[in-house]
């Protein structure tokens, strides 16, 4: 595929659907959820296992699984991305389905959380059979998806050119183009400017808000960025517009580092040219493990899952953590980073930027009137600045952590619209 995220779960580590159920356990304990609502929100509301046969470049069939979960569709439309992996796994996509429902609700935008995700290695397939397999799979979870329905996205392994060949078979069965099936599409056919950068604009903006808490001048603050894909790049870029100094960043091929800092479009420009960020002129090589460890203001863990450990967390240095990436952090690092003072923008607000300007996207195609990318950004800005103050308003009331704020802000929103539906019948 054009591009792919290589941002996946780590088996070798605990089973996603038991910590998505254990930090829900940890809000909902400080909320004291009545049990009934405990019970309903603990699982989710519908689980789609697919089985179908794609024919392959050889002749033979091949039989793929594939999964559409909705978590919890009481705010709205389910919302999720869909990922290719050899390694999904229903309880990865219940756990991911499960974050979408909190992530949607702590920036109170009108969806329920979704996700999605085929067994496949889309790395040894043509991009004839990934349309193939993309368009069967979109037939058989076509019994849950639509722009009133659920509305899929890219994730792990897909991309723009996905979502294309998704609304297009979407519009093929309904006979009409329905462009609001999907976001994240290209922009000529109903994408929305400014989504590219929305997630690391989004974890910036959140940043700057911290930063007005802590009292910390972003002018000359040193950052550090793990991942220079789509979330990491950015946020170096937008970082160092704003006057912070980028110290490090990295890849799967390792990381490098100036403590006097580094322009990162050069870097940027230099990763095009060569595939990787190692080996930039004027930085030293760090491994991607002591990257995590180095001496600077703002960490950006903006790669893939399960960084900051039990092993690593009480060597932190960083006095913001603001997670680009989705769990980066395990709950025993929470705790340890919550008593070194470190102050952690949690993923499901952090990163939400993203998914907000999906909702842009969904807003826009549905009215078929599109925004320019500066009304996207304001947008953006006041979305990310009202749900990093609701999250910070009830850290400080209930004095606990941003994650389990954050997630309180939201188990809290889905049990009210909860309890004001009612249980039908
Ligand atoms: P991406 O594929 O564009 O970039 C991932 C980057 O991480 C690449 O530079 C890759 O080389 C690097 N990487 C992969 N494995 C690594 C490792 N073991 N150590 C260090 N670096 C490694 O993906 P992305 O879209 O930027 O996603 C990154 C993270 O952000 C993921 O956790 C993703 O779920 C999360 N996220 C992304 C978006 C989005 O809109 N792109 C939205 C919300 C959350």
């Amino acid at each position: 595929m054009a591009t792919s995220k290589s941002a996946v779960i780590d088996h070798t580590q605990r089973d996603p659907w038991s910590i998505a159920q254990e930090q829900f356990g940890i809000a909902a304990d400080r909320l004291h959820l009545d049990p009934n609502m405990r019970a309903i929100l603990a699982e989710c509301q519908r689980e789609l296992t697919v089985h179908f046969p794609v024919r392959m470049a050889d002749g033979a069939v091949k039989v793929f699984t594939g999964y559409r979960i909705q978590h919890n569709t009481t705010r709205g439309p389910g919302k999720g991305g869909i990922r290719y992996h050899p390694s999904v796994t229903l309880n990865e996509v219940k756990a991911l389905a499960m974050w979408m429902t909190w992530k949607c609700a702590v920036v109170g935008i009108p969806y329920g959380g979704a996700k999605g995700g085929v067994v496949c290695d889309p790395k040894m397939m043509s991009q004839q059979q990934l349309e193939t397999l993309t368009r069967r799979y979109t037939t058989e979870i076509a019994l849950l998806i639509g722009p009133e329905r659920d509305i899929p996205a890219p994730d792990v392994n897909t991309n723009a050119q996905t979502m294309a060949w998704i609304m297009d078979t979407y519009s093929m069965h309904q006979g009409y183009t329905a462009l609001a099936v999907v976001t994240g599409k290209p922009l000529s056919i109903g994408g929305s400017e400014g989504r590219n950068e929305a997630t690391a604009r989004g974890a910036v903006y959140t940043i700057i808000e911290a930063a007005k808490h802590l009292g910390m001048d972003l002018e000359g603050a040193r950052v550090v960025v793990q991942g220079f894909g789509n979330a990491g790049s950015f946020s170096a870029k937008l970082m160092h517009e704003l006057g912070g100094k980028v110290l490090a960043v990295s890849d799967t091929s390792g990381g490098i580092f100036n403590p006097k800092g580094f322009d990162p479009n050069k870097v940027d420009a230099y990763k095009r040219e060569t595939g990787s960020v190692v080996g930039f002129p004027g930085t030293e090589r760090v491994t991607n493990a002591e990257l995590i460890e180095l001496d600077c203001d703002i960490l950006i863990p903006a790669a893939i899952e399960n960084q900051i450990g039990e092993h690593n967390a009480p060597r932190i240095k960083a006095k913001i953590v603001a997670e680009a990436a989705n769990g980066p952090t395990s709950p025993e690092a929470d705790r340890i980073l919550f008593d070194k003072d470190v102050f952690l923008i949690p993923d499901i607000l952090c990163n939400a930027g993203g998914v907000t300007v999906s909702y842009f996207e969904w807003v826009q195609d549905l009215q078929n009137l599109f925004w320019r990318e500066a009304t996207i950004n304001a947008r953006l800005k006041e979305v990310m600045v009202k749900s990093f103050n609701d999250v910070l308003d009830m850290s400080k009331k209930h004095k606990v952590d941003m994650r389990t704020a954050a997630y309180m802000v939201a188990v809290h929103r889905v049990a009210e619209a909860t309890l004001t539906r009612g249980i039908y019948p």
